[in-house]
């Protein structure tokens, strides 16, 4: 039988414009699905309805065909299905595998200075995020319906002793792909270090996990190519793919482009941005050379 065609996917939040680390991702991308004979897929990951907005998608769409990008198909909107993330949550749950989590930002940063006050510091997730403070595993049934009811708006967190039981004891983990070599090495999921990761939103009924995984296994996406930041969100990605039956695809967690200073480029900051610098007449041509052995 012929090998499926692969699939890629560029899949930027529009919270912000793109900058030289964005079109470094994206033109991996491109030249590696081109390599592989591939398609290559553009999603906008606007669930976050605070911060996405309209003229930063038309930016992207702007600035990816600056580049000289071309997609496969119409982008997909992540906001647009909505319907599509609440069901999969709601299945979840069903299975004992979520539970409503009430606590506010203000109480959670409360409990944590409680425990932080004789100098020791608390343990956080790979995103920054305080684990184990939230009490809302405890309710009881009648509390949870009772207080959903009454419309107290709620996160929905991933009981993730559960989901470690309910994922069975088959290895858990991902081929990390390596494009110069075409080979891949095995990587062990490590779900628990996120501990109860919240999987759907106050205000969406969806969380970037939920939607991205979601997503990437509706597109078919085989190869996901992301920079190593998304590492470690790739321990949880498995695991939703596991309790929910979609296919792992190999994922490749590329090198990062930083400032002089040697951090992380942010979409606070202008000076990287594409438009900026194509303001300043910088060419694509250029942008390519200078991310070199990056986009190779
Ligand atoms: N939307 C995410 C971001 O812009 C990237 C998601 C991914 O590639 O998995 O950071």
């Amino acid at each position: 039988m012929a090998e499926p065609q692969p699939v890629f996917r560029f899949a930027p939040s529009p919270n912000g414009y793109l900058h030289l680390g964005h079109a470094a991702s994206a033109l991996l991308n491109a030249s590696l699905a081109k390599r592989l004979g591939g398609r290559l897929l553009l999603r906008i990951e606007d669930i976050d309805i605070g911060r996405s907005r309209p003229e930063f998608e038309a930016a992207i769409v702007e600035d990816l065909a600056w580049l000289g990008l071309r997609f496969d198909e119409p982008a997909r909107r992540q906001s647009e299905h909505m319907a599509e993330y609440a069901a999969a949550l709601q299945e979840l749950g069903r299975r004992g595998l979520t539970y409503p989590c009430f606590c506010t930002r203000g109480e959670i940063a409360a409990r944590v200075a409680e425990a932080e006050a004789p100098g020791r510091s608390w343990p956080r997730d790979p995103d920054g995020a305080p684990m184990g403070v939230c009490p809302c595993a405890g309710l009881s049934l009648a509390d949870r319906q009772g207080r959903i009811r009454a419309g107290e708006p709620h996160a929905t967190r991933l009981a993730m002793a559960a989901a470690l039981e309910a994922a069975g004891d088959a290895p858990l983990g991902w081929t990390e792909w390596d494009p110069a070599s075409d080979g891949g090495r095995h990587v062990e999921a490590d779900p628990a270090r996120w501990g109860d990761v919240v999987i759907g939103r106050k205000d969406v009924p969806a969380s970037y996990h939920l939607a991205v995984t979601h997503d990437d296994a509706l597109q078919g996406v085989t190869h996901v190519v992301r920079g190593a930041d998304l590492r470690e969100a790739t321990h949880i990605h498995v695991l939703l793919q596991r309790l929910r039956g979609l296919p792992t695809p190999v994922y490749h967690h590329h090198g990062l482009v930083l400032d002089a200073d040697g951090r992380k480029l942010s979409k606070s900051i202008r000076s990287t941005a594409l438009r900026s610098l194509r303001a300043e007449g910088v060419t694509p041509g250029e942008i390519r050379r200078r991310l070199g052995a990056l986009i190779a």
